[in-house]
């Protein structure tokens, strides 16, 4: 049978940067979860999706077309075969992908869409239900937790690159939103599934975590 490994936990506490390592480590398929709502955002505010509109989200989702291409573990993703792995990162996505995320038509067609990338194969998966609610019979699940401050401060020093004008104020408060909206939805909210294991990584290596991770996938 096909290993899975889920590892959820709040925003920008490294859940991609060790799905990534252990993916690699264990020529698994990585599939980042939070790269396919954000997508989803990114098509919802291209073509002002009214998302109190039933309707037009069912017609949205019939229009987008979401595709991984694995090169190096990183994420790469189209939108209807645009490639918009850097686009999804700003922040007018980052603004908006949680309340996306929210709409109960788009979490059932992602749910689906990853439910299908993890039948067949060994697969890392990062996100928020990916335990819980994508793969509830997951081999191994790792719930990721870190001190807000470190966890913004390691994010800011990602982005800021990409989004000059940004402060580290803004960075905590986006974070800060997401965990609030995540955490108090009312489908499939951020928690940890009963049988995952905690890892607090704000003192830990990506080295010690990865081997940390390893450690609980091999038998
Ligand atoms: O993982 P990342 O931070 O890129 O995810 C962006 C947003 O997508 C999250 O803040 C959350 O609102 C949503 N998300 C989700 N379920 C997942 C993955 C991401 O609701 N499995």
């Amino acid at each position: 049978k096909n290993i899975v490994v889920a590892i959820d936990g709040y925003s920008s506490c490294g859940k991609s940067t060790l799905a990534k390592a252990l993916a690699k480590k264990l020529h698994f398929i990585y599939v980042d979860s939070g790269a396919m709502y954000r997508a989803v955002a990114l098509y919802f505010l291209r073509n002002n999706i009214d998302v109190h509109n039933h309707e037009q989200i069912v017609e949205a989702l019939k229009n987008i077309h979401l595709n991984f291409h694995s090169r190096d573990y990183q994420t790469h993703i189209t939108l209807n075969d645009e490639e918009v792995s850097d686009e999804i990162r700003l922040m007018p996505v980052s603004d908006k992908v949680s309340e996306i995320a929210a709409i109960h038509e788009v979490r059932k067609e992602m749910v689906k869409q990853q439910q299908r990338m993890g039948h067949s194969k060994n697969i890392v998966m990062d996100g928020r239900d990916i335990g819980t609610t994508v793969f509830p019979n997951a081999t191994v699940k790792i719930f990721m937790t870190a001190d807000p401050k470190v966890r913004a401060e390691r994010r800011y020093k990602e982005i800021v690159g990409k989004n000059p004008e940004i402060t580290l104020e803004d960075v905590f408060e986006n974070l800060a939103h997401r965990d609030y909206q995540d955490t108090t939805r009312e489908e499939s909210p951020l928690v940890r599934a009963d049988d995952a294991i905690i890892l607090d990584n704000t003192e830990l290596t990506p080295a010690e975590q990865l081997e940390f991770a390893l450690d609980k996938v091999r038998p």
